[in-house]
């Protein structure tokens, strides 16, 4: 018989109808002669009642935990509803079975919320069975036909871009592909489309979009995979904020289609937060704040730069150096041992230590009204300015780090997001927000040289083109990021579309005239050509996926992830391959 609804669709309108459904039995119950099975599609699940006069009564017998089967029968009111269940207030007097697989026992149970993640990994495909992945996969594909459908209304052109291209230096680490044709020489797997999105704008297409795998070698940590997936946009003739509004607009707009929800809008603007990178590192100590919290540094480096505590007056002199507070409401009531914790979390930012200030009668400013350690330290105007800039009040709490400004971002910044989750401070269920005016380039400690920000390239701000060969450092980029409760769901900039101003961005970034040309020449030729103004973003899918999805990791909104060390536990890659496939190659490994 042909199937003629999904198990978990079937509602009171179908009351005292044939239907024929097919699934998986999720549950078996024999009470008493009757059979009651739960069968289970991806659109949940249906209860079924077997009574023992049916002929179809010695099938059920048969049955057991995730046979395939196939029923055929009436749909009637459920004597004791369940509420927790979708079809809870029907179920189905079954009139025919057919069993189309049986099932051996299964390694774990589908939702089986207790097994642990490498056991998931290994039998994925089961896993896949439960509701959570199966309603996170279904969702991730809500997302993209919502993207989809948004961009194509907006004149976005859907254009593929190679897999196997070019290896290219900077970024992260290439995955590398060799050719048999052309031995000793390899394509890269695409970190992004970035250049090429860039070219299909100098060929005109004016706008491009792809929902397209992304592959970078970097090293791993516990929310990245080797391969993801990015919705990749590129516009031509648009500038920072229009690009911006474009992706705002599409953002907005699968909150409200998916989850019904309205992001949160700035009063004044009527349009998402925006803050520059400057503002969003001085005061959250970090480039993708999570404004949910509503916790703010307070920043106390001039005022405390003469004071008698060491620790402050050092952090305070040092090149880079700053002295954050962070007052914590009144509701927040630290323990000692939340006071050690802290302290010993701070500790592994590189913060020495967390000092503190509870303010326990405000018309003291000194030892009997203030309980801290390091009260005896500081002069009567130093704490009335600490109380006055931190506006603390009877029984608040105030907390401190003083030390080079990156390691008080870093460690403060991090002790923020902790006390919000762990304090329950969170004032709203989404936040997201636009940083712009990243710096074009960062220092790079290891290399000893600067490196681009965002990507090398990033325009430049008009008015800070000089600054690429006097001063790198203070040279603003035309990019932006957005921010999505405290995680970077996408970033992007406007582009260099002039190859002299392309070119100083690689010297800056010490590349020779020649090397720049050996890696880049395709693109810097191209921009010869009548290269029109653009600009673009990336959006990641797969944590845009797991935030709407409520998901603790990305792995849990791809149907078959790597683990943190780049396994696919399902498949066993990567694997070692035979002789002859390495020698077709030319290929000799070293063990
Ligand atoms: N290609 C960039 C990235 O992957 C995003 C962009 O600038 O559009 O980060």
């Amino acid at each position: 018989m042909q199937r003629t609804n999904y198990c978990g669709l079937i509602t009171k309108e179908y009351l005292g109808q044939q239907i024929t459904v097919k699934g998986w039995v999720h549950k078996r119950r024999d009470l008493g002669g009757i059979i009651f099975l739960d069968l289970r599609d991806r659109e949940g699940l249906l209860q079924i009642v077997v009574n023992p006069e049916e002929p179809c009564f010695n099938n059920a017998l048969k049955i057991k935990h995730e046979f395939v089967i196939e029923i055929t029968g009436i749909v009637r009111e459920r004597p004791n509803p369940n509420k927790e269940l979708k079809t809870g207030l029907i179920e189905v007097v079954a009139n025919k079975i057919i069993i189309l697989n049986t099932s051996t026992a299964l390694p774990i149970l589908v939702d089986d919320e207790s097994a642990n993640e490498t056991i998931r990994m290994v039998n994925r495909v089961i896993d896949l069975r439960g509701f959570k992945m199966q309603h996170n996969i279904m969702l991730r594909n809500k997302l993209t036909f919502e993207v989809r459908k948004f961009l194509d209304i907006h004149g976005f052109i859907d254009i593929e871009t190679p897999s196997l291209t070019l290896s290219t230096p900077g970024g992260a680490r290439d995955f590398l592909v060799p050719s048999r044709v052309h031995k000793g020489s390899f394509y890269a797997l695409p970190q992004s489309p970035q250049l090429f999105k860039q070219l299909l704008m100098v060929a005109g297409f004016d706008r491009y979009y792809q929902i397209v795998k992304c592959f970078r070698d970097e090293d791993f940590r516990a929310d990245r995979q080797p391969e993801f997936t990015q919705i990749d946009i590129e516009t031509t003739f648009l500038n920072e904020q229009e690009i911006r509004d474009i992706a705002e607009s599409m953002l907005l707009t699968i909150f409200k289609k998916l989850l019904q929800v309205e992001l949160p809008l700035d009063s004044n603007t009527g349009k998402l937060k925006v803050i520059t990178h400057k503002e969003a590192v001085y005061n959250y100590g970090s480039d993708k704040p999570d404004l949910r919290i509503p916790l703010k540094f307070i920043d106390l480096t001039n005022e405390l730069k003469n004071c008698n505590f060491k620790v402050f007056q050092e952090a305070a002199l040092i090149k880079n150096g700053r002295i954050v507070a962070l007052k914590l409401p009144n509701s927040v009531k630290l323990s000692r041992k939340d006071l050690d914790d802290y302290n010993k979390f701070v500790y592994i930012y590189g913060a020495k230590g967390l000092a503190y200030i509870k303010v326990n009668d405000i018309t003291q400013i000194n030892e009997n009204g203030l309980q801290s350690p390091i009260v005896k330290f500081l002069k009567e105007n130093e704490l009335k300015t600490i109380l006055e800039k931190t506006s603390a009040q009877n029984d608040e709490i105030i907390l401190f780090i003083a030390d080079k400004a990156k390691i008080v971002n870093e460690s403060m910044g991090a002790l923020r997001l902790k006390i919000g989750h762990e304090k329950h401070l969170l004032e709203n269920k989404w936040q997201a927000l636009w940083v712009i005016d990243f710096p074009m380039f960062e220092y790079n400690e290891e290399m000893k040289q600067y490196v681009a920000a965002h990507h090398a390239f990033t325009a430049p701000k008009d008015e800070h083109i000089d600054l690429l060969k006097t001063n790198p450092e203070k040279c603003l980029a035309k990019s932006y990021d957005i921010v999505l409760n405290g995680w970077e769901i996408g970033g992007g900039s406007v582009r260099i579309h002039q190859a002299d101003v392309q070119a100083k961005v690689f010297e800056a970034l010490k590349m020779t005239v020649e090397e720049a040309q050996n890696k880049f020449g395709f693109l810097l030729d191209n921009l010869q050509f009548g290269a029109p103004p653009h600009g673009g973003i990336a959006f990641g899918l797969d944590r845009l996926a797991a935030l709407m999805c409520n998901a603790d990791s990305i792995r849990d909104v791809i149907a078959f992830p790597k683990t943190t060390t780049g396994q696919c536990l399902l498949t066993k890659a990567p694997s070692v391959v035979d002789e002859k496939q390495l020698l077709d190659l030319g290929i000799k490994t070293l063990n």
